[in-house]
Parts: structure tokens; sequence; C-alpha cells
């Protein structure tokens, strides 16, 4: 989203722009499968709030329909049993606290830790009940998804500096978030399998070598997901 969207907005402004995509699909973390009559957001499906939310001017732009639903208001089964809502929440409540102790842990380590340093040592105070271990696991699942990354791999100290979140309530994107994703895109050149390697700059030109090929263009923007991964390609 943050690529395709940047690219949108920078032809809009009369750039001539292509992106390099290192997987053979659109969207990334953004993924519509449309094998049944109807789509299935597999990653995103929610637009949450939208007080000021350029996701919500964007479904409009591109007629893609949403739906006001309780974001909350999920279910979660233990072996085809439903878990009662008190309980998933006073997990989740129990999750968010301990996890919040991580600030001062992260402190008192003086160095970045990842999260599942972090939530190991956290949990290594806390007596958890069996049905608490399981819920741990799932709502881990979700910190991974907002971080693009697996928690060995994801940094405390990016987990702590994330910061707004914007108001309101969470629309479903009924008709499927690819269609905002293709809307965006419109024409705009999509180069797919193109892992980038390695980034060089030099006076006149920014040359961009991927596993297979090398593009060589004015400038470059960079809009892989942040943490861990952004340290590597800074060491490229
Ligand atoms: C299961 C799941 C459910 C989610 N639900 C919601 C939700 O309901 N609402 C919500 O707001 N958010 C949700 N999110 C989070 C949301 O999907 C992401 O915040 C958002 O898609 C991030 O977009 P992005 O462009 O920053 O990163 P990404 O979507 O991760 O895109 C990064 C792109 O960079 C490409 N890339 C990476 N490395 C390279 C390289 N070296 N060379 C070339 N290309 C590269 C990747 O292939 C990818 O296409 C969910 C995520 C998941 C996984």
């Amino acid at each position: 989203m943050a690529g395709i969207s940047t690219a949108h907005f920078l032809k809009a402004s009369g750039h001539e722009v292509e992106i390099l995509e290192a997987r053979d699909r659109l969207g990334g973390r953004i993924w519509t499968d449309r094998e049944a009559s109807y789509p299935i957001d597999l990653g995103a499906a929610w637009i949450h709030g939208n007080n000021q939310n350029p996701l919500i001017d964007l479904a409009e732009k591109f007629s893609v329909n949403t739906k006001v639903t309780d974001f909350e208001d999920s279910f979660v089964l233990d072996n085809s049993k439903s878990i009662s809502k008190l309980k998933l929440y006073s997990a989740y409540k129990k999750f968010e606290s301990y996890l919040n102790e991580g600030e001062q842990i992260l402190e008192e380590a003086n160095r970045n830790l990842s999260l599942r340093e972090l939530l190991d040592i956290i949990y290594k105070k806390k007596d958890l009940s069996a049905l608490e271990k399981k819920l741990f696991r799932l709502f881990e699942r979700g910190l991974e998804s907002e971080n693009a990354a697996e928690l060995d791999k994801a940094s405390a100290i990016g987990y702590f500096s994330e910061s707004e979140t914007i108001s309101g309530p969470d629309f479903l994107v009924y008709d499927g978030y690819d269609k905002i994703l293709k809307g965006l895109l419109g024409n705009i050149k999509i180069h797919f399998k193109e892992v980038v390697k390695k980034i060089q700059y030099d006076k006149n030109a920014v040359n961009i070598y991927t596993e297979n090929n090398s593009f060589q263009s004015e400038l470059a923007v960079v809009t892989v997901p942040v943490f861990r991964e952004a340290e590597r390609i800074n060491q490229l």
C-alpha cells in the first residue's frame, strides 16, 4: 500500500514512476482472494477510523463499498468451542498490560531487543493459565502482522515508538481491499519478482540492483516495512 500510494501520488504530480515488487502479486500485506464469488481479504480487511483517514477518501474515490462493523466483536474457537468474550477480552487486556511493562525493561536493557526476547523476559515472571498461553500465542500473531516480521526479527524499540491511531468506527472493505490498490495503481508499470538487493547513489543517478536485473532512476523511494528490515537494507 505504501509503495503503490506513493507511486500514485508521484504520478499524479507529473513524475514518471515504476514499481519494483519482490513478490509475484500486488499488495504485500493486503491480499484479496477472489477464488470464490465474493472477495476474501487474507491480509488487511478493515479501515480503522474515519477521522481524516485518507483510506476512506480513497475508497470513495474508487467507488469501493465499505461497511461499518465492530472490529472487537470477534470470536475465537478452541477445539471447535467458542471462548467466552469475557475470557478473550480479559486475556487480551492482560497481554497488553504485560507488553507495556516491556518499555521499562527495554530502558534498563539499554539496547534494542526483539519483541520475542522482550516477551520471553516478561513471561518468565508471570504465571499464565493454559488458555492464556494459547491466546497469547494468537495475540503474538497479531503483533507479527502489524510488524511485518516474526517476533524474533521485530524491534521492540519500533513497537514502543508507534504512535497515533485514527478515531472513528471500523469499516470492512466490503468489495475487497485490492480494489483500492488497483485504483491507485492505474496504469503505473510494476515489475514483479524483482527483489531489491542493493541501492547505490552517485552524483547523477540511483542504481538499483535486484537479484536478476539493474534499474537506473533519478530518485528512488523505499517503502519496505521498517524495523529490522530497514536496518538490513541500510547495511547493503
Ligand atoms: C493478516 C493481516 C491482517 C491485517 N489486518 C489489517 C486491517 O484489517 N486493517 C489495517 O489497517 N491493517 C491491517 N494489517 C496491516 C496492513 O496490512 C499493513 O499495515 C499494510 O498493508 C502495510 O503496507 P506497507 O506497504 O507498509 O507494507 P507491505 O504491505 O508489507 O508491503 C511491502 C512490500 O514491499 C515488498 N518488498 C519487501 N522487500 C522488498 C525488496 N527487497 N524488494 C522489493 N520489494 C520488497 C513486499 O513484497 C511488499 O509487497 C493486517 C496485516 C496482516 C498481515
